[in-house]
């Protein structure tokens, strides 16, 4: 350990209690993505309290403090704002119903915890590029009406806060972003370095419309279109056996609306899907294959059908736990347990980190201290000191071995890496790749 990592792990530590009580306060105040606006402005009183410039109200709720802010090059570290709806949680938001039962309080501990540790005059000194805090929102997929408002409104296009802030540029010019998350499923180990690759996802908004008729008395006049809807999940379950094991694709939905009265053949049926893959390839793939069960069961029973594709989150590209994390964790290793992903592993859950690391170098990180289910009820974490500040050192290490020696290593990963899409690319597939 050298002598600015020992400061490092110094200042946390110190500061144990103040950034244990702010990952608590935003805890208990959980709030909806695009709405995280008390969230956003605790993280901008921290970002202000170390003097670091400051800009806030990037899509909407985004806060970002710059550390350096005239070099060539630049890595933002992340931290989420957001909670899930979760209304049995008991420590969900009495007002709306959000709980943090995701974690994401932890990744704002580490987050601001980063700041501190790295703002130190002695630490800043050390970096070779700029360092963007980056609070970002909109992370979970709920509350979607309140989304689909703010779209309509023109606040904004995308309903993830990730491809929110890279349509309106604000990751341009970042070379490599460094997350956190809690453990995506029970793990021994305290830390886990390297990123699994995740599931991306296009949302469906089926309407099947049909023609109301007396059930009873003349269902011969009508067109079922729950019928419809029944026969199109049907169909979507029998070309189940197309989909390639290695594409981990899962469909699943609900029926938004189902119908009027109950003697009243079900003129218009609204079908909820979702489909996710482990590539867009895949996304695509099985896309069309839902669409064309909907659609073949419209006509069979002559009822017309409406398709609308919201494109979710990009599948995230498996990253392997490189050197910065590397030397993070051997830092901490006689202080914690440490595990390196398998990356043959996968998740078949989203994140719109997928969206950066089709564009970017990721560098992500996992941490236990957590247990119950995550989004659950029983979501807890059992010692919030210890668990803030196991994640605020990761990732400020994470930084100092990325930024030190003028940056060499961040260079280094920028030179190597291929982005799977251009900006111009995303940008035409979130936009309409899916219409
Ligand atoms: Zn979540
Ligand atoms: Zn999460």
């Amino acid at each position: 350990m050298d002598a600015i990592q020992k400061k490092i792990l110094d200042s946390i530590d110190q500061n144990s209690v103040r950034i244990a009580d702010f990952a608590q306060d935003i805890y208990k105040n959980g709030e909806t993505g695009y709405q995280e606006f008390r969230t956003a402005g605790k993280v901008r009183a921290f970002f202000d309290s170390l003097g670091l410039p400051t800009e806030e109200g990037l899509a909407i709720t985004g806060v970002k403090a710059t550390l350096g802010g005239h070099y060539k090059r630049t890595v933002a570290l992340i931290g989420e704002l957001d909670g899930v709806r979760c209304e049995k949680h008991p420590d969900a938001n009495p007002i709306n119903g959000i709980a943090h039962a995701c974690g994401h309080h932890i990744q704002l501990a580490a987050l601001v915890g980063s700041a501190l540790a790295l703002s130190d005059p002695e630490v800043a000194a050390m970096l070779g590029a700029n360092v963007a805090f980056w609070a970002v929102p909109a992370e979970e997929h709920v509350d979607a009406d309140v989304r689909d408002k703010l779209i309509a409104q023109g606040r904004i296009r995308y309903i993830t806060g990730k491809g929110e802030l890279i349509r309106i540029g604000e990751f341009d010019g970042v070379d490599a972003v460094v997350v956190h998350h809690v453990h995506y499923a029970p793990l021994e180990a305290d830390v886990l370095i390297g990123c699994n690759s995740s599931n991306g996802y296009v949302t469906k908004n089926i309407r099947i419309l049909g023609r109301a008729s007396h059930a009873a008395a003349a269902p011969e006049k009508g067109i079922n279109a729950l019928n419809a809807a029944a026969l199109g999940f049907s169909a979507v379950a029998y070309q189940r056996e197309t989909f390639r094991d290695e594409d981990r694709v899962r469909v699943h939905g609900i029926v938004e609306k189902g119908g009027g009265a109950v003697n009243v053949v079900p003129e218009e049926v609204v079908v909820e899907a979702m489909v996710r893959a482990k590539t867009i390839q895949a996304i695509k793939d099985a896309s069309e294959k839902v669409d064309r069960a909907f659609r073949g069961a419209a006509y069979a029973l002559g009822a017309k059908v409406e398709i609308k594709d919201i494109p979710g989150y990009l599948p995230v590209i498996a990253q392997p736990p490189q050197r910065p994390l590397r030397e993070a964790a051997d830092v901490l290793g006689n202080m914690a347990t440490i595990q390196k992903a398998d990356l043959s592993g996968h998740n078949p859950l989203s994140t719109d980190v997928g969206d950066l690391s089709q564009l970017m170098p990721v560098l992500g990180f996992t941490t236990g201290g957590c247990t119950g289910t995550l989004h659950g009820p029983d979501f807890r974490v059992v010692d919030l000191p210890r668990t803030c500040r196991l994640a605020a050192k990761m990732m400020a290490l994470t930084a100092y071995s990325l930024l030190k020696n003028q940056a060499e290593e961040l260079k280094e990963i920028r030179e190597r890496f291929h982005p799977q899409l251009t900006k111009h690319e995303y940008l035409a597939y979130m936009d309409g790749a899916f219409q």
